[in-house]
């Protein structure tokens, strides 16, 4: 191992590396203090050939590597133990943006937000929001075939790119950045890194699909009664094909957010079960206030809702999002967390409920589930909160008692038991257990091609 990292260092340019403790320390644990890590030296390279030469030494020393972008993964994934860590932070370069191909080749350590301001500034819309989008980058969000709060108008990261660039096990460089939208050529290259969680390869830049920018976004907050009410909106509420977020909150995790950040409020007079939180892309502001005032004002006469505030106004519409994207790190306030991010279809959501919130009373009585997130496309982020006044680590050391009966519900629905986070660490156990073996198959196979000496982040997915 050492010399492998004494090759890195002398062969590094100055700059490229570090074994600074103070520098490499933020790199190590992840924002929920779910996992902390070790690495024996950061890698920071600034060029793709520097990627490339530093992981021809790290495959000729059979050093394992991890790739990291804004360290905001969920699953365990971007956290070393004893692997070398390779930020790409320092790639951050926005390459191109061709308007006229809808196309912009971006390197992997842009983060989300530099990139939807890039696109914002070419007068074209990238698709992708979370609320870790000032950190999260390029290459992390490939990576995981991030989701978000637009899937359900235009689909996961996979569906947002032409082709990446890529440095291979060996160190070799894999070149299918292209805009074009027609390429019959073979297996699909591109897309085999697209989710693959740093197990294949270094993503080193990426060209995304562009958009044209919607005239005027229309939100509105819904209060419901319940889940239920919320799956039976999503017919009537996407009618003319407008609908480009359709996000849904229990009161206790939008209760959690509002009774304790100073910076959100709740609008409504009311307190509310259950809430919808919807985007309609239009042409203008005038269609905006028309269309949400016909879709909501049906609901509330067949009983559906009870209660709406139709954003008026750019702060209005800011507020009130702000209030979702406060939604996971509000559930601190609620204490310890056991977390699954699932997805069913669509038309189960409501089964899903009853028999996932009796089967974790039975786990742990008391405790309280927080299921809210991206209904519209099927993903729930069922977290469930410890009962109030116990312990919290006491409460935690019920993760996979909770999780196991969560994961055999979505089997027995159909559903899949990682939506949009990834496998990572922590469901690595789960997909060997629960994927078909001729899936786990194919997986090791395209895994045993691409990095036979599994030196990419090889404690991650297989
Ligand atoms: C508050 C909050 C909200 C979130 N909301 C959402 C959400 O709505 N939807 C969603 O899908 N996710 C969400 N996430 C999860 C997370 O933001 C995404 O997984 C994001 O895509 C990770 O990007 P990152 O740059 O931080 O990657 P990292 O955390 O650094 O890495 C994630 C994985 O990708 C690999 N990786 C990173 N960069 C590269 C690269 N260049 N090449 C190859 N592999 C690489 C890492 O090894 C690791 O396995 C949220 C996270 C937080 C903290």
């Amino acid at each position: 191992m050492s010399v492998g990292i004494d090759t890195l260092k002398t062969a590094l340019p100055e700059g490229a590396w570090t074994q600074d403790p103070d520098l490499i320390h933020p790199h190590l644990r992840e924002w929920r203090d779910k996992y902390f890590g070790a690495t024996p030296i950061m890698l920071t390279p600034r060029t793709t050939e520097e990627v490339a030469a530093a992981v021809k030494i790290c495959a000729e020393h059979k050093l394992s590597l991890m790739p990291q972008g804004g360290n905001t993964g969920l699953v365990g994934g971007n956290t070393p133990q004893g692997e070398a860590l390779i930020s790409l932070k320092k790639m951050a370069a926005i390459r191109d943006i061709n308007p006229t191909a809808n196309a912009m080749t971006v390197e992997a350590g842009a983060t989300l937000q530099s990139v939807l301001d890039a696109a914002d500034g070419a007068n074209r819309k990238f698709p992708l929001t979370l609320s870790s989008q000032g950190s999260c980058t390029v290459g992390g969000v490939l990576s995981t075939n991030a989701g978000g709060n637009h899937v359900l108008k235009y689909g996961t990261t996979k569906e947002l790119v032409f082709g990446v660039e890529a440095v291979l096990a060996d160190g070799s460089i894999f070149n299918g950045l292209t805009s074009l939208r027609k390429d019959n050529t073979g297996y699909d290259l591109n897309r085999l890194f697209l989710g693959a969680e740093g197990t294949l390869g270094i993503i080193t830049a990426a060209t995304l699909k562009l958009f044209p920018k919607p005239g005027y976004v229309q939100r509105a907050l819904i209060g419901l009664d319940s889940a239920a009410s919320a799956v039976s909106l999503l017919e009537p509420f996407r009618a003319g094909g407008r609908l480009a977020m359709f996000e849904v909150m229990p009161a206790i995790g939008y209760r959690a957010v509002v009774d304790n950040f100073e910076a959100v409020r709740d609008p409504f007079t009311e307190r509310h079960p259950w809430y919808l939180l919807c985007d309609w892309e239009v042409e203008t502001e005038e269609d905006g206030l028309s269309i949400a005032e016909t879709i909501i004002g049906r609901a509330l006469e067949a009983d559906l809702v009870t209660d709406a505030i139709i954003a008026v106004n750019e702060t209005q519409a800011a507020d009130i999002l702000s209030i979702r994207e406060h939604m996971s790190a509000g559930q601190k306030f609620l204490g310890g967390s056991v977390k699954h991010d699932i997805t069913v279809p669509i038309d189960k959501i409501p089964d899903f409920f009853i028999l996932a919130d009796t089967a974790m009373q039975a786990v742990v009585p008391g405790c309280r589930p927080v299921g809210f997130g991206h209904f519209g496309d099927g993903n729930i982020h069922y977290n469930i909160a410890q009962p109030e006044g116990t312990d919290r680590e006491k409460f935690l050391a019920n993760w996979d008692a909770l999780s196991q009966p969560v994961f055999d519900i979505v089997d027995s629905l159909g559903g899949s038991i990682s939506a949009e986070h990834g496998i990572g660490i922590m469901k690595r156990g789960d997909l060997a257990e629960r994927a078909s073996p001729v899936k786990m198959k194919l997986l090791r196979a395209v895994k045993a091609a691409l990095d036979p000496d599994r030196i990419m982040n090889p404690r991650v997915m297989i």
